[in-house]
């Protein structure tokens, strides 16, 4: 069974084992990036998941196991962080 080592920027590494035929990753599905994928974005669009193709530089981890591609990222931060969503209570109440 042909098996391909992999390393991580952040450290992590194993092994990519393919049965039978071999078969490339698909490349990252961000622009300009061909490094191969070992990621795909968990971001769920309606009732399916995003599933691009991504590289460890541009899967974000947002827990274990999932990871979302920049743009869902982004979408993430700005809307689906509930941890911020009541901080600034009192803006916006300038009376003078
Ligand atoms: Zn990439
Ligand atoms: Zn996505």
């Amino acid at each position: 069974m042909p098996c391909t080592p992999f390393q991580l920027p952040d450290g992590t590494h194993g092994f990519i084992c393919s049965r039978g035929r071999r078969r490339a990753p698909p490349p990252c599905s961000v622009d300009g990036c061909d490094a191969s994928s070992g990621f795909q974005c968990d971001y769920r669009v309606g009732r399916k998941r995003c599933d691009r193709h991504l590289c460890a530089a541009h899967a974000h981890e947002v827990g274990p196991d999932v990871h979302f591609c920049p743009e869902h990222f982004a979408l993430w931060k700005r809307e689906g962080a509930p941890v911020q969503a009541s901080i600034d209570f009192d803006a916006g109440s300038e009376t003078s």
